[in-house]
């Protein structure tokens, strides 16, 4: 991409060399079918396995609890679409600042199983209100909470262990989408704070069409596909054999270089943050800047700034997003802006880190963003 700055890595992440290395490896070497009994398809088997191995013990799981799918939108919706009869949940309690794959699979299944929803509010940040939840849980036994951990688009983080206390006190089921906080953040499973969780390997340097679904020992939910035994028949079709060793050793190359990782982004986000404050006094933060290090939600004022300023910076060569990927193409209002009700007087401009940007990459920003904010005043 050239010269380009890349600041939308919630979007996507570039891959790590050395995980294109290994699965360029295994696409040359071991393209046998995992499910063949010969010797060939032996050899296949065992490196999905050694895989899934690696990734249960950076989790502090047992590898029966990693289920390998083609990401985080097929896991939540095999989730979500299966718990509903399986554990035989009443209702279902999330947030409209969640995810489009669990808002959306949340609407489909309660309609068709005429299930309740019940959104927690939040407050202007963007946090959770607990007390809310902790009633709703108490009225509601064996409900199914949907919250996620990072936010993708606020960087908001969800107080984990406090979250899963309220629902397992109250004898509910916590899933957490996990998609941005996965390979950031050292996660325990072991400590069982998560019934559910998901991960995406192109969130943390791997391939795109890859992820899991972890799922706590002894519950059992349904598959969503069906044909084949793979996964131990939770999820049919021949696996994605190169795509799951990348994923497993992008999660090690993460873990590896984590604390040097969380303190450059950390510096990145403080330093962008301290030069919006003093020299762009008039910007706001949408959602809690002490969130997740990788991610901040700038407000532009629309008395400073024009509605068309992510447009403006990419021709100016800087990638960044105005809220989730927009699938269709075309730039619609972010629904957790809106929810925060901050989609009147500013453009959200979101902000994404990973290890390959530098603290030139924040310093070009900051001057476009005074060199456009300024047009205005
Ligand atoms: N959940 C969150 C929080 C995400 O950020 C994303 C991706 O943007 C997803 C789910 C869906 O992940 P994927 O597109 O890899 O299926």
């Amino acid at each position: 991409m050239g010269n380009r700055i890349y600041l939308d890595n919630a979007a996507t992440t570039p891959m790590d060399s050395r995980v294109v290395e290994v699965m360029t490896s295994m696409m040359n070497k071991v393209w046998a079918n995992p499910s063949s009994i010969h010797q060939d398809g032996v050899a296949a088997r065992s490196n999905i396995e050694e895989a899934r191995l690696k990734i249960a013990s950076l989790f502090k799981a047992e590898p029966s609890e990693i289920f390998f799918t083609s990401g985080a939108t097929e896991s939540i919706n095999l989730l979500i679409k299966s718990v509903i009869d399986g554990l035989k949940i009443s209702r279902i309690i999330t947030s409209q600042l969640e995810h489009p794959a669990v808002l959306e699979s949340v609407r489909n299944i309660a309609l068709e199983k005429n299930v309740p929803v019940t959104f927690i509010p939040f407050d202007i940040d963007g946090h959770i209100n607990l007390s809310f939840l902790e009633q709703t849980l108490g009225q509601n036994p064996n409900s199914l909470v949907a919250l996620m951990h990072a936010n993708n688009e606020l960087g908001n983080l969800l107080p984990l262990k406090k979250v899963a206390n309220l629902c397992h006190e109250n004898g509910a089921y916590f899933f957490s989408d996990t998609v941005q906080s996965v390979g950031k953040f050292p996660m325990d499973f072991s400590q069982c704070f998560l019934d559910f969780a998901v991960g995406s390997a192109h969130k943390f340097h791997g391939a795109k069409g890859i992820g899991f679904l972890y799922i706590r020992k002894g519950i059992k939910i349904n598959p969503l596909l069906f044909g084949g035994a793979q996964e131990r028949n939770m999820r049919a079709g021949t696996e994605n054999l190169p795509a799951i060793v990348g994923m497993a050793e992008a999660l090690r190359i993460a873990y590896s270089e984590m604390p040097e990782i969380t303190k450059h982004l950390t510096f990145l986000k403080e330093f962008l943050v301290n030069r919006i404050k003093d020299e762009l006094p008039f910007v706001e933060f949408n959602g809690d800047i002490n969130g997740i290090h990788s991610i901040i939600n700038l407000a532009l004022p629309l008395t400073h700034f024009k509605k068309m300023i992510i447009f403006s910076l990419d021709v100016a060569g800087i990638s960044v997003s105005g809220g989730s990927a927009c699938s269709s193409g075309v730039m619609n209002i972010s629904h957790v802006i809106k929810a925060l009700g901050r989609d009147k007087d500013y453009v959200p401009v979101r902000i994404s880190f990973s290890k390959y940007n530098s603290l030139d990459d924040v310093n070009r920003l900051v001057d476009l963003l005074i060199k456009y904010g300024k047009k205005m005043v």
